[in-house]
């Protein structure tokens, strides 16, 4: 509907987030929240408060650029 062009890369849709529980902070789920499968986006996020986590939302923009996957969690590349 919107006759705006989005040539700035932002997108201002709101997401709805997670973060990791161990406390790095970093997302482990995102959704954005268009409107487009309210249900399944509610089934969710209810999963995620069932588990404890907390749900905050923010930009697709913000998203983009945050820090993802547990910093705790991040395996090293060389096996011993
Ligand atoms: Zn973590």
């Amino acid at each position: 509907m919107s006759a705006s062009s989005n040539d700035s890369g932002r997108d201002d849709t709101p997401c709805y987030v997670a973060r990791c529980l161990c406390g790095c902070k970093r997302l482990v789920f995102a959704s954005v929240d268009d409107g487009k499968h309210p249900k399944e986006t509610a089934k969710d996020v209810a999963g995620l408060i069932r588990k404890g986590y907390t749900i905050e939302r923010m930009s697709v923009s913000e998203v983009r650029v945050a820090k993802w996957m547990c910093a705790k969690n991040v395996q090293p590349s060389v096996r011993l």
